[in-house]
Order: structure tokens, then sequence, then C-alpha cells
């Protein structure tokens, strides 16, 4: 039965009730927006009561996915915000090895879900993400070189439009959409559930390496040498952090700039074997193998980035990482890295490459390297630092930046949507954007506009 926005907007949040500073804090503390309402939302027919009164009032509309966006986007002053955290309920078909995921699941939700089947859908590497924002903006993690991004399995998506029409987007059912939906961010709807395909996991071997600063470069370069001929069951990411005090890294590098390694050999048989040959002329200053469930793997990034810090997170892919542009990521390593920040390296190709350019919205399947530079600090005093510093190795890379950049690791300021999709795929953008959302009430993101002048 169809709900009213009256009767949907009794359980909404205003300014000043109990419950409104709690429903509007997100992940990054850096974010202190005020939105004009929050609607808590169960279904579609509650999202699309919510996006009729925000149509009605001239508010626009903001979507809470788990809140974990690095620009804060689920956010808006004096917008409509609707958070879908009653929405994380995930059901499973086992045989039809596929999931239907509420629009405010969480990945630790899907994946508790489906690993008791031995079954996971590809995602991201934080299990306190939202699938959400996830899914619609591309979503990678340790099996994407094997199956692909999430949008890569998206099958199905329940969608509530910006006239509070209810719709399912697939392949066969509105496919513009459904491309769109799949890398073009929250720019086109709510999605309200997700129908996934699954892949069978099983346990993965594992290898944590790390290396002193001095020794970075060559760990590097070695690394770039490497990866275009490892088998796609072999994942291997790179990050330039502070060490921690774990007992397998020497005691003198605790505290300091290192360069640390995770190879990921998804398999419990044959890791060793495959990560032989790796480093072989380069060997860390220390390092750690291990066997562990599939879900110890998906959890293992919780709590390394905790909400409520301060953070500042931006990216660009690399064509090629020449000797100059290790150089820069070296530099940036030594001078300026705090005790949170991180810079982190991860290389594609595999199932990402393989998908036809066009078969999704998502851009730059052909980038070979991924940079992520993330600060992250305590003291407000830092922000100028933290901006700066991230920003200016993402700049400092320019020579050898891909076109585009991933949606979901861009800090709005400095960057247009259009510059994360490219001049074509952005017009392609656009035009859907003026057929679905052609008053742009779904504005708060990276926003395609219904008018590519006006981007
Ligand atoms: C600690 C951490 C680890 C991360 N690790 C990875 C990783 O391994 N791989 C990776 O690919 N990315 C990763 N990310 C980036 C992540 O993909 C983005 O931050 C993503 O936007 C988070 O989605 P969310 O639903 O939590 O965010 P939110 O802040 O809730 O939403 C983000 C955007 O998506 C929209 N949105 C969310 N849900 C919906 C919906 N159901 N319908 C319509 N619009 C919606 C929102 O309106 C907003 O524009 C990580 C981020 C963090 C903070």
């Amino acid at each position: 039965m169809s709900r009213t926005a009256e009767e949907t907007l009794r359980v909404a949040l205003w300014p000043g009730d109990p419950g409104y500073d709690e429903a509007r804090r997100v992940w990054n503390g850096m974010i202190d927006r005020r939105p004009a309402v929050i609607v808590p939302c169960s279904d579609a027919t509650d999202v699309a009561a919510a996006v009729r009164y925000a149509t009605a009032e001239g508010l626009a509309v903001t979507v809470r996915g788990g809140g974990h966006n690095v620009a804060g986007l689920a956010l808006a002053d004096d917008a409509l915000l609707i958070d879908l955290g009653p929405m994380r309920h995930v059901d499973v078909d086992p045989a039809g090895r596929t999931a239907v995921a509420g629009g405010g699941a969480l990945l630790a939700d899907l994946d508790g879900a489906t690993l008791p089947h031995g079954l996971a859908c590809p995602v991201g590497v934080v299990s306190e993400t939202g699938l959400g924002g996830l899914a619609l903006g591309g979503g990678y993690g340790w099996l994407a070189r094997k199956w692909g991004l999430t949008c890569d399995h998206l099958i199905a998506a329940e969608v509530v439009l910006a006239d509070g029409s209810i719709v399912r987007a697939s392949a066969e059912n509105q496919p513009e959409l459904f491309w769109g939906l799949r890398g073009g961010g929250g720019n086109f709807g709510v999605v309200t559930r997700f129908t996934l395909r699954l892949r069978p996991v099983d346990d993965v071997w594992i290898r944590s390496a790390v290396y002193p600063i001095e020794q970075a470069a060559a760990a590097v370069r070695a690394y770039r040498d490497a990866m275009p001929s490892q088998p796609d069951d072999l994942q291997l990411v790179g990050a330039f952090k502070r060490a921690p005090a774990a007992d397998w890294i020497p005691e003198h590098l605790h505290g300091e700039p290192v360069l640390a390694f995770t190879t990921v050999w998804l398999g419990a048989e044959g890791g060793p074997e495959a990560a032989a040959g790796l480093f072989a002329d380069c060997p860390p200053a220390g390092s750690i193998d291990r066997i562990i469930p599939f879900a110890d793997l998906q959890s293992m990034g919780d709590g390394s980035e905790p909400a409520g810090r301060r953070y500042y997170t931006t990216s660009g892919y690399l064509a090629d990482l020449p000797s100059d542009a290790v150089d820069v990521l070296v530099r940036y390593a030594v001078d300026g890295l705090t005790t949170y920040s991180t810079i982190d390296l991860g290389y594609f190709r595999g199932a990402v490459a393989r998908v036809d350019d066009d078969t999704t919205a998502f851009p730059s399947r052909d980038a070979s390297f991924i940079c992520s530079a993330s600060a992250a600090w305590d003291d407000p005093a830092g922000d100028d630092h933290g901006r700066s510093w991230a920003g200016g190795l993402i700049r400092d890379l320019g020579p050898w930046r891909s076109e585009g950049s991933y949606v979901n690791y861009t800090q709005r300021s400095g960057r247009s949507a259009a510059d994360v999709y490219g001049a074509h795929r952005y017009a392609r953008l656009a035009a859907l954007k003026a057929q679905v959302d052609p008053t742009n009430v779904f504005r708060g993101n990276h926003n395609i506009s219904p008018s590519p002048t006006r981007a």
C-alpha cells in the first residue's frame, strides 16, 4: 500500500530534534553540514514519498547509503536527506548465485549474508563502507582482477526517480539508466534494491611485507614490472605509511615512513609459488605469510581509517610509473606523511579491463595503476596541510596521469564530473540525466548536469 508523504515524514528528524545531530554525522569528521530534514526510509515507497515532498518544497535531495563518501556527498546544507540506514537487509539465492541487497546495506551486511554460502560479490576492502555509493561509483577490491568491479556484478536495480516513480533497471528494462547506474554515481535516482551476481570464494593466502623508505623506489619499480604478467588470482597493493609496531617489522622502522605491500592469492594452495619471483631482486626488511578465511580478508581493513577523523582523499589513474613518477611518490612519503596518512597504489587490469568500455558508465578501464592519497589527522589546525599534501601529490603526478579519475575517491574542490568521466562519456551521462532528472533534484553528488553546457 502506498504511503503518503505525511506518514513517511512522521519519523523525520528536523534541526533541534533529538537524534538529528547523530543522524547527520558521516565518516569524514571534516563534514559538518545541516540538512533541512532527515528522512529515514524503509522501502521504495518511503523514498518516493520523500522525493515528492522535496520537489514540492523545492528542496534538493541527497542520499545516505553507508555515509562513507570521502567528500561527504551524502549530506548537503538545507537539502532533504534520504537516510537508507533502515534498508540493510540482504536476501541470498545460493543456487542462482545472486543476492538482493537493500539500498542502505553495508559491505559487512552483504558479506555476512553471502559468505556462509561460500559466495561473495566483489566489493571494497573495508566492510564498514556502504554498498550504495561504492557500487554506483564502480567498486573495486581484492576480487577485481579476477572478477571485475562491483558495478559489473549488478544484474538489476530498483530505482526511485526524481518524479517519485519506481522503476526496475536492467539490461532489458531501461538499459540506458542501467548503463548510467554502473559508474555514474548517485546522479539518476535512489537505488532501493541492488540485485547482484555472486562468485565462489575460498580461503586466501596473504603476505604482508615492508620496505624501508630508502628501498621503496626499487620495490615500486619491481612491482610495476611484475604486475602485467601476473595471473588474475594474484592481487598486490602497495601503501606508503608509517610502520605500525608489529612484531614482524624490524623495530627501527616502527613509526617511520615505509612502503608496505600486501599480496593476496585467491586460494589456500599455491600462493607462495605464485609470489616466489615477485621481489626476487629486492627482498623486504620484514614479512609475514598466512592463510585466512575470505571473511577475514574482507574485514582486514576495518578500523584502519576510523569514522570521525579528519580526512582528505583524492586520486588519479596512472598509465605508467616511470622512475620520475616513482620519485614523486617517495618524496611525498618522506615529506608530510602524518601518523595516519597513506598513499595507496593499486594495479587493475585483469577482469576490469576485459569489460567493453561502452558497457558501463565507469571510466578508464584501461588504466593500469590507481594512486590515492589519503591525508588523515585529528586536529583542525592540520586541515590546510592535509588538503595541500594529498592534493599536491596527485597534481605532481599530472604528467603520468591518464584520462578520468575514480568518482569514489574524488574530493569536490577543483574537480568536476566532466573531469572524472571525460568529455565523450560525460555527454552521454548528461543526456541520460536530462531524461530522468531534468531539474537536477539529485545534485548533491559529483554532479552530472542535465545541461552539459553548464557542467
Ligand atoms: C575507509 C574507506 C575505505 C574504502 N575502500 C574502498 C574500496 O576498497 N574500494 C572502493 O571502490 N571504494 C572504497 N572506498 C570509497 C567508497 O566507495 C566511497 O566512499 C563510496 O561513496 C561510499 O559509499 P557509501 O554508500 O558509504 O557513501 P555515502 O556517503 O552514503 O554516499 C556516497 C554517494 O553515493 C550516493 N548513494 C549512496 N547510496 C545510494 C543509493 N542507494 N542510491 C543512490 N545514491 C546513493 C550518495 O547520494 C552519495 O552521492 C572507501 C572509502 C572509505 C572511507
